[in-house]
């Protein structure tokens, strides 16, 4: 850092200084043009200042030293190389100033275009461009505009509604049917509305312009909506954005330019091919902004060949040289070809799967880094379902499926309503014309997203496919009413409330709900659909990359299962083995009034009854377990939460009891009950009378369940099949609470398994933070441990895991204290050291100690790298996340360099 403080400190570098590899000090965008430039493509000449810059700027408020004086440097470099100089008021450099992070953030940022326009300048360079004055005037309207609201904080209503009023005055809707004095007028009005809201004139050095549009996109880095994009997607507040100083070209000069953007390949399946939109007599935010609509890329063709044979050789070459599906923006300024950005493009998760096999086919990436470039959240979003069709739906429209994956929810039209339903628990589809980056919190509350306008690559859609959301774009048979709150389609009218449903992969609008069926995947993972045999490319990419991942991994997968249902269906999803049957819910239903008498026991004998009732229950529910694992190991925990769960709640029944009482009915019995809920009660039951401490003060209760699992173990096992329970003492604080249950287990066991051969393990959790700090004593007595990181979080953090993240996480997300919750993601910090230290001195007290975790985290693809790193045994999670834990734990036994796959 000492040498940020130095004048000489390097701030900015020209595009040819550069490489794809420096995108923490370029961001993504420098880092590409900068590559591009060097690989000899046609980039418009420029440099980047680099985030440190930025960094320096938001911490201190001003640019740092020596900045000012090495873009000047830059900037004469820049037009000796062009010719022309910096608003040159007859031949005018113009540039643009455009933000860049490491991590693309569409739309999140500030972007200025057109820098270098002046009252002078505008002459110039309508001269320039063949007498063209609209669009001279066009482009210093633009420059007004942009750097109005970006740079200064003036309303962009104000110049929108300005706009529009010329349009209706010419009674048009259609930019392009301005001519040059409507324009001329237009820059007039923008300048008294910049005048209004800044008190000062448009300035019109193009320098400051420069300055000030250069700090504008440092301090847009912490904008409400790029911090809240930032949290969404896991992107670190501290990295700042790199400034990218680019020559303009122009695409709006007449039918010969235009702009576009375009992908290598499908990002929405993966299928090779040219995939993009074009758009005529436009700049670069017409598209992006999905403002008119766009033709295929395909129509290049006929358009202008020679631009469309150049784009295609340069796109093969970007993917041969990034071993990648690459997006591109590109210009056409007079039949020249210009490249304004590439970058490794964001895919749906079917793509994201289906392009790195084709990738491995084609010989450009091996099969590890073929696991590296898909991930567990995406693995996750393929198992989603997809709707049901049959004659009774149809379509009221379609539009161009954005971003795959099936919603139905009520219909909402702004952003503020959709939060506001979403958070009382409803599923909502936001229905705007097109949206745009202030619609974000709208977008994340919302199931799904419906626009009328806007191609593939409009912000609803970049958005949505970064999110997983599914959207529905450019249904432009829908007409949108946003003040009016519905919208009409097919001559019917949808108001607020109603409920649509959205096929994101087929662009299909239904009205009312419409039933989902389960994802191809889940069918594969089930086993009714045969990779080696299906013509499915995803299934069959799914099926490569899976068994490359079970191939690598170190990790065993296991599962949170307590019915045979569960533990059948997890298995088919790979489960190597349960690693949590929680007992508990055995002890509901019909068992309840056995329960109820077992706690209640006052007479004696009457508690041995209840478990003896109870023995033959549980000894069959293990055993249809075991027989649904058999040959797997079965790791049985004995019950954990507090009694007073099986009982009537005591408001309730205090209630009942006084009602009764009154009209004079014999309450004796209720009244024996109530007592006993109060003696019961407790103010904090999850840090009470639960797990190992209830097996210590109710005599008989864990000796019932330890011989039902040994019975059941006994019976399979006399039945042909191969049982290998494992039981688990919850919430040991203490290796003594350990050693009494096991003194009694080890006597049941020895007298119930007798010469079957059934073997039974005797383990604990690791839940709570003493056990971990004295895991060595533990050890001692435990031939396993299975970390339970929701208490361990609980305890370890202080955090009532049941309250906590409802009440306060939000405020603590947004000041940064975690980046997501630790409910969620492991605390590598604080529970993620507690674990180490466990598994460190469980394993050196006793070689060979089995470790797992069978917490929430267990199916959680940041914490299964973690696991994998601390060297733990196996993972464990619910069924459903099987598949997620084997492809991360796979990715984390090749990712041995810890690089960032997002
Ligand atoms: C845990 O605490 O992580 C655990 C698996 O147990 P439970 O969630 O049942 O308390
Ligand atoms: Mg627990």
């Amino acid at each position: 850092m000492a040498a940020q403080e130095t004048d000489d400190h390097k701030y900015v570098y020209d595009f040819s200084e550069g490489n794809k590899d420096l995108k923490d000090l370029l961001g993504g965008k420098g880092a590409n043009l900068a590559e591009m430039t060097n690989l000899g493509l046609p980039v418009p000449p420029g440099f980047t200042i680099t985030t440190e810059a930025c960094q320096a700027y938001l911490a201190t408020g001003r640019e740092p030293d020596g900045l000012a004086g090495q873009i000047e440097a830059h900037l004469q470099a820049l037009e000796r190389e062009m010719g022309k100089r910096l608003g040159d008021p007859g031949d005018p450099l113009l540039v643009s100033v455009r933000s860049g992070a490491k991590f693309s953030m569409p739309g999140m940022m500030e972007t200025v275009l057109n820098v270098g326009l002046n009252d002078q300048s505008v002459v110039g360079l309508a001269a320039q461009a063949g007498q063209n004055d609209r669009f001279a005037w066009d482009s210093y309207r633009r420059l007004i505009q942009m750097f109005g609201k970006t740079v200064c904080e003036v309303p962009g209503e104000e110049f929108e509604h300005a706009l529009d009023e010329v349009k209706s005055a010419r009674g048009t809707q259609n930019d392009l049917d301005l001519d040059a004095d409507d324009l001329r007028g237009l820059v007039d009005a923008y300048k008294k509305i910049f005048v209004k809201h800044t008190g000062r004139e448009f300035p019109q050095q193009p320098r400051e312009q420069l300055d000030l549009a250069i700090r504008a996109v440092f301090e847009s880095w912490n904008a409400e909506r790029a911090v809240l994009y930032r949290r969404q997607e896991r992107i670190p507040a501290d990295l700042g954005t790199a400034v990218n100083v680019v020559t303009m070209v122009f695409g709006n000069l007449g039918p010969d330019s235009g702009t576009g953007v375009a992908f290598t390949r499908d990002p929405g399946s993966g299928a090779q091919g040219i995939y993009g939109d074009y758009l005529a007599n436009a700049q670069g935010e017409d598209v992006v902004a999905g403002i008119r609509n766009t033709v295929p890329l395909q129509e290049l063709e006929r358009l202008d060949k020679s631009s469309y044979d150049e784009l295609l050789s340069i796109m093969a070459r970007l993917e041969e040289h990034y071993r990648d599906l690459c997006d591109i923006e590109f210009t056409i300024e007079r039949g020249k070809l210009w490249m304004l950005q590439t970058r490794v493009g964001k895919r749906t998760a079917a793509a994201a799967f289906v392009i790195a096999g084709q990738l491995v086919d084609e010989g450009l990436i091996d099969e590890d880094e073929a696991l590296h470039r898909v991930n567990g959240a995406q693995l996750a979003q393929l198992m989603f379902p997809r709707f049901e069709l049959d004659h009774e739906f149809e379509a009221v429209a379609t539009g161009i499926g954005a971003s795959p994956g099936a919603a139905s929810g009520a219909v909402v039209f702004t952003s503020a309503r959709a939060v506001e339903l979403a958070a009382e628990g409803k599923s909502v589809i936001l229905v705007r014309r097109e949206t745009n980056p202030d619609d974000l919190n709208g977008m994340i509350a919302a199931q799904g997203i419906l626009t009328s306008r806007g191609g593939k690559t409009s912000h609803a859609a970049v958005v949505a496919r970064g999110m997983g959301k599914t959207c529905v774009s450019g249904a432009d048979e829908i007409d949108v009413n946003v003040p009016a709150k519905r919208f009409t389609v097919a001559g019917r009218t949808v108001t607020e409330g109603d409920v649509v449903s959205i096929d994101g992969t087929t662009g299909k609008v239904y009205l009312g709900e419409v039933p989902v069926m389960p994802s191809e995947v889940v069918q594969y993972f089930e086993g009714s659909l045969d990779a080696e045999h299906v013509d499915n490319p995803l299934v069959r990419a799914v099926h490569r990359i899976m068994t490359h991942a079970d191939g690598k991994r170190r990790l065993t997968v296991r599962t949170n299962a307590d019915t045979g249902a569960d533990a059948a269906r997890a298995r088919r999803f790979g489960a190597e083995g349960i690693g949590l049957c929680r007992t508990e819910h055995m002890f509901l239903g019909d068992r309840r009034e056995l329960v109820e008498r077992l706690i209640l026991a006052r007479a004696p004998g009457e508690r041995e009854a209840a478990l003896a009732a109870l023995l033959p229950l549980q000894r069959a529910d293990f055993e249809e377990i075991f027989r649904e694992m058999d040959g797997l190991p079965v790791t049985v925990r004995l019950i954990d939460p507090p009694l007073h769960e099986f009982l009537p709640p005591l408001e309730q029944l205090a209630v009942n009891v006084a009602v009764a009482q009154e009209r004079g009915e014999d309450v004796a019995k209720e009244e024996a009950l109530l007592a006993a809920v109060r003696r019961m009660h407790e103010e904090n039951p999850m840090l009470g009378l639960r797990g190992v401490r209830l097996g210590l003060v109710i005599p008989g209760l864990f000796a019932m369940q330890v011989r039902a699992i040994a019975e059941a173990a006994v019976a399979v096992v006399r039945a042909g099949g191969v049982a290998r329970p494992e039981i688990m003492v919850p919430l040991v604080g203490a290796v003594q609470e350990l050693e009494t249950v096991r003194a009694e287990a080890e006597k049941i066991i020895a007298e119930v398994v007798g010469d079957s051969g059934v073997e039974v393990l005797i383990g604990t959790m690791i839940e709570v933070p003493r056990a971990a700090l004295t895991a060595g004593q533990i050890a001692e007595a435990a031939e396993f441990f299975s970390f339970g990181t929701n208490d361990l979080t609980q305890m370890g953090w202080g955090f009532s895991r049941d309250d906590v993240e409802g009440a306060f996480f939000w405020r603590y997300l947004e000041l940064g204290i975690f980046g997501i919750s630790p409910f969620e993601s492991i605390d590598r910090d604080g529970v993620g050291r507690l674990i180490r230290i466990a598994a460190e001195e469980g394993r050196a007290a006793r070689p060979g100690l089995k470790l797992g975790i069978c917490g929430e985290h267990g199916g959680d693809p940041d914490s299964v790298h973690f696991f994998h790193e601390v060297g733990l045994d196996y993972v464990s999670c619910s069924p459903f996340r099987v598949p997620v834990a084997r492809l991360e734990a796979g990715r984390a036994a090749v990712e041995t360099d810890g690089s960032d796959s997002r």
